[in-house]
């Protein structure tokens, strides 16, 4: 049965397919920009500044101070990076830490943003902000920060090295399984969030196996896309909601925490969300329990599977708790104290989700 639902589109074009670099300087004329700030991180110096190269005159200048969660602080310098240079539009080139600066500058000063994604996080496709003060990460929607244009080139995710790679893909997998069962899910996010666990779960091991593997690399990207543009279509629930108390307070890395989450999250919202779960083991391959196929996923992919690993302390569990269920939220099944709890001291130890 199509049950009523709203779908929002968002203004967005995208540029997809190995060498799409190449098209940037047109992209780049095609929204009357003259002069493009490129962000990105300390790490990726060189690829932003090959990408300012190929930009030639159109590019006025590359600030590689790009970081996690975007702190305020790296938010304000660029502002006036962007605003001292005349810049009337940024090139994010990078994982969402890049692509979160150039929100953070959009969110300000209106300048449009061109992304080029070497991640699989899929900030690119949303309109979501973060901004970090003082260990709180504030986030927030506008479709001013959202990008213009995206260009997804495979070829600059062959340097994205493997445990990255498998952890940015089980990053995206996880807005692909919050969106099958979001309170505002639809027909069509439906559909993408289906392909985009396909297309990613079919990669990743071919990924892990040879980085240079650019028809995987591409699989990957256009599954990471899918991910993303469900992440921006739908509310996420309890596993998000988690992974982001556990970044903000314990300061956890991103992807590595959504890797080790999301088996014990979904195992929590299977019995109460039988359509994502159908959705899901048709994306797998037909697995029977998508929650322990995603586990044993994460172990074939060499990516942690507990949050020891990642080095939180047991200690912590609890204090994660309280956070978690403090607010209420939206959630396929109801949030209890105990259930958290069971599953963050699972999560914590590695043991397979229930
Ligand atoms: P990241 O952008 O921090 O990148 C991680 C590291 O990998 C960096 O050092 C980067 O330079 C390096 N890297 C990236 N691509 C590479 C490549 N191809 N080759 C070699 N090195 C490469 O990590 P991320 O996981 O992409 O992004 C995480 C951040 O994005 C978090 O702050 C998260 O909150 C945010 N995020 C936001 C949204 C949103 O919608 N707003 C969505 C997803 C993630």
């Amino acid at each position: 049965m199509i049950w009523p639902f709203t779908y929002q589109a968002l203004p967005m074009r995208v540029v997809f397919g190995a060498g799409a670099l190449a098209s940037l300087p047109e992209e780049v004329e095609a929204l009357g920009l003259t002069g493009v700030l490129v962000l990105c991180s300390p790490e990726q110096e060189a690829t932003g500044r090959a990408v300012a190269a190929a930009l030639g005159k159109r590019a006025a200048g590359v600030l590689p101070e790009a970081r996690m969660h975007v702190p305020v602080e790296v938010a304000t310098r660029a502002r006036g990076v962007a605003r001292d240079l005349g810049a009337d539009g940024c090139v994010a080139v990078g994982g969402g830490s890049a692509v979160g600066l150039g929100k953070a500058i959009a969110l300000e000063h209106g300048l449009p943003v061109i992304a080029v994604p070497t991640t699989y996080a899929g900030s690119e496709m949303t309109p979501v902000w973060g901004l970090t003060e003082g260990g709180q990460k504030r986030t927030g929607r506008d479709v001013r920060v959202l990008p213009r244009t995206v260009v997804y080139d495979p070829e600059l995710t062959l340097t994205l090295p493997a445990g990255m790679s498998a952890t940015s893909g089980m990053n995206a997998i996880a807005h692909a399984v919050e969106g099958l069962y979001a309170p505002d899910a639809s027909p069509i996010i439906s559909l993408m969030a289906e392909e985009g666990a396909r297309a990613l779960t079919a990669a990743l091991p071919r990924v892990v196996a040879d980085g240079g593997d650019l028809e995987a690399r591409g699989e990957a990207q256009y599954g990471a896309w899918l991910c993303g543009a469900v992440l921006a279509a739908t509310t996420m629930s309890l596993h998000h909601k988690l992974c982001h108390t556990l970044g903000g307070t314990l300061d956890l890395p991103h992807a590595q925490t959504h890797t080790v989450v999301l088996p014990h999250a979904l195992a929590y919202n299977q019995p109460a969300a039988p359509d994502a779960v159908a959705a899901l083991s048709r994306a797998l391959g037909g697995a029977p329990d998508p929650a322990r196929e995603l586990w044993e996923l994460a172990g074939r992919l060499g990516a942690p599977r507990s949050l020891a690993e990642l080095g939180m302390r047991e200690a912590d569990v609890g204090r994660v708790v309280e956070l978690a269920v403090a607010n209420p939220y939206g959630n396929p099944r109801p949030v209890t104290r105990d259930g958290v709890e069971s599953l963050l001291r699972a999560a914590w130890a590695g043991q397979p989700p229930p």
